[in-house]
Parts: structure tokens; C-alpha cells; sequence
């Protein structure tokens, strides 16, 4: 295990080209955008379809936040070998700009680890985050900090934190970093490296150091099982955090279980999930009325379950919501931007152009 650990370290990243990456970024086209975000917030639901947005309109007894974007695009989320994406492979897209295998995380076809978002703006100075609902070492917060061939290999994601660019972290995943095969103690090792760690409840203010939060062993509980406001109250402790560094911040937040509730074919949790993932929506869009320069990004990695709001047995007037699928489909996924920048991320196109888009935003 060591051995692969200094392996990966050892090699080369690799840097996506600028050339190729303004024409994925559809710059050419959109002359007219001038104004560029000093923060991005990308929100990622993971599993998130249409169908599953759409609940968040019928199931809220609340405006959904979704209706206050003008700007709206569709992304196709195949992975580079197969049709259907997983969460690594669509999180790796995001994350660094390439096509990948499912189950690579931030890794080309051949295992080569490709540099990050997170790993080049923080070369300018930007501060990152990442906020989950499951572990903090699954598959999409992972692609963002860690480069690993297998996505199941949570031990050695989780050693790459504490020497990682992330200034801010917050979810689940504990186990992984205090009891390890290898017996290293990855708290610790935060610690030497500038975080602070806490593992008890969500702190109620930002602190001076890095802040890592770590509140449940695996992944947090579900939303019916009583996780609160975790997702919107950790955004909010972020964003304040982040948004301390004057040079700008990136800030990931995951909503990871409305996929299992699409895994599971359980409308409720789905549902219920959804709307926690909407009001964490509410919370970056609030920030970034105020704030005046932040992109908020609202889109999902892949549809799962092949969600529906179906007539109820043929009431037109009663949605039965039914799935066809226990695992993912190749539907495409809705995408939501407000804010500086917003209008590059209209129209139809791949998931490894948001990475592009990004980048352009980020170059000053
Ligand atoms: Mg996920
Ligand atoms: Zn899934």
C-alpha cells in the first residue's frame, strides 16, 4: 500500500492543454461575456435527473430554489469506456477535464494522475472546499483531492487530505483516517498539517486554521434518519470560511444520497434528500446575492434509478413516482448557473466542459 501511495506521488501530472480547452469552454461563441467570478461554488447532486429536480418542485412546501436560475444547460455524462458513467469517472470529468474509466478517481485511462481544479487554482492562491453527505473519501468528493486508480481504495483517498490543497472540509468518512489497516493516524497528521479537527458536531464559527469535519465513521446518516440541517449549515460555515481568502475560494458541495435513494428505489429518500440538497441551493445562492462575485454551478454527475413522476395508476391528478433501474442511466442531467459567468453554461454539451468553463473563469 505504501509502495502504490509513493508511486502515484511520484508521478507526473498531467496538465489539460489551454488550447483545446477554450473551445470546449464555448468562449468563442459568447463574445459578450466580460464579468468573471472571483469565487465558484459547484454544487454536485449526485444522482440528480430532472425527474428528481422536478420533486424538488412538487414535494416542497416551499419555492424551490432551482426556479431562481436563468441560465440552463444539459450534460451528456457518458465515461470514456462506457455509456453510462459512474460517480468517479463523471466526478473526475468535473474535477479535471478528461474522460475517464468508471471507478477512476482523477486518474487518465492508463492511471496517470491528471491535475485538479483544486490542485491548479490553488497555485493562485483560491481557497478550496468540499462539503459531502457520504464519506468524505467517496468517489465524487475524492476526484477533487485524491488520485487513485480504484474508487473502493478509501484508505489511501484518505491520505491524501491531510497533505492536500482542501482548506476546508466537512462530512463523513471518520473511520477512514482513525482506523486504518495501516495504523497511521490521519487526524494527527491533520493536525501537523494546519487543521483543525472535529469530529463531535458542526462548529458554530470558522476557526483560523484549515477546518476538517468529520462527523459520522461512514457515511452521514440519511435525511428520514435525522442529519438536520448538516448539508445547508456546513455550506454556510464554508462559505464563511472561504470566503476570509482574498483571493477568491472553490467550494464543492455534494447532496450524495439522493443516488442511493435511486440505488434503493425508495421515492421518499430520494425525495427527502433532494429537498435537503434544494435548500443547500438556497444557502450558496444567498451568499452569492451578497457577496456579488460568485458563480453558484447547480448540476448533477449522472441520473440514477430512471426516476419518474409518474401518473398514479393512471390519476392524472396523483404522481406515483416509480424507477426502472437499480443503478445509473444515460439521461442527460440538467445544469444551473446564477451569477458572473452564469451565461457560459447554457446549451448542450459534455460534463468535461464544466471543468473547462471553470478554468476560464478562474484565469485572470
Ligand atoms: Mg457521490
Ligand atoms: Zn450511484
Amino acid at each position: 500500500m505504501k509502495l502504490r501511495f509513493s508511486f502515484i506521488l511520484s508521478t507526473v501530472l498531467i496538465i489539460n492543454s489551454a488550447c483545446s480547452s477554450a473551445q470546449d469552454a464555448g468562449i468563442s461563441n459568447k463574445g459578450t461575456e466580460s464579468k468573471k467570478p472571483k469565487n465558484i461554488i459547484l454544487l454536485i447532486g449526485d444522482g440528480m435527473g430532472l425527474s428528481q429536480v422536478s420533486a424538488s418542485l412538487f414535494y416542497n412546501d416551499k419555492p424551490s430554489n432551482f426556479e431562481q436560475f436563468q441560465t440552463i444547460g444539459l450534460i451528456k455524462t457518458s465515461a470514456s469506456g462506457d455509456l453510462i458513467t459512474d460517480s468517479a469517472a463523471s466526478a473526475t470529468a468535473y474535477a479535471t477535464g478528461i474522460k475517464t474509466y468508471n471507478g477512476a478517481i482523477a486518474v487518465n485511462q492508463d492511471t496517470i494522475p491528471v491535475e485538479t481544479i483544486v490542485e491548479r487554482i490553488s497555485k493562485k492562491g483560491v481557497a478550496t472546499g468540499v462539503i459531502s453527505t457520504s464519506s468524505i473519501v467517496h468517489a465524487t468528493p475524492a476526484s477533487f483531492f485524491a488520485h487513485m486508480k480504484s474508487r473502493r481504495m478509501y484508505d489511501e483517498i484518505a491520505a491524501f487530505l491531510p497533505v492536500s490543497e482542501i482548506d476546508f472540509f466537512a462530512g463523513g468518512g471518520l473511520g477512514f483516517f482513525n482506523e486504518r489497516k495501516d495504523g497511521r493516524d490521519l487526524l494527527q497528521e491533520l493536525r501537523q498539517n494546519g487543521f483543525e479537527v472535529v469530529t463531535t458536531r458542526l462548529p458554530g464559527t470558522v476557526s483560523e486554521k484549515k477546518q476538517a469535519i468529520l462527523l459520522a465513521k461512514d457515511a452521514m446518516p440519511t435525511m428520514e434518519e435525522g442529519r438536520g440541517n448538516f448539508l445547508p449549515d456546513a455550506t454556510k460555515l464554508a462559505l464563511e470560511s472561504l470566503s476570509k481568502n482574498e483571493n477568491g475560494f472553490f467550494l464543492m458541495v455534494e447532496g450524495s444520497q439522493i443516488d442511493w435513494g435511486g440505488h434503493a428505489n425508495d421515492a421518499n429518500y430520494v425525495i427527502t434528500e433532494q429537498l435537503d440538497f434544494d435548500a443547500t441551493i438556497g444557502v450558496a445562492l444567498d451568499f452569492a446575492k451578497l457577496n456579488g462575485e460568485t458563480l453558484v454551478i447547480v448540476t448533477a454527475d449522472h441520473e440514477t434509478g430512471g426516476f419518474t413522476l409518474a401518473a398514479d395508476n393512471g390519476n392524472y391528478n396523483k404522481i406515483g413516482p416509480v424507477f426502472s433501474t437499480q443503478g445509473h442511466s444515460a439521461t442527460m442531467v440538467p445544469v444551473f448557473a446564477n451569477g458572473p459567468g452564469a451565461s457560459l453554461f447554457g446549451g448542450v454539451y459534455e460534463n468535461t466542459a464544466v471543468y473547462h468553463k471553470m478554468m476560464k473563469l478562474f484565469s485572470k
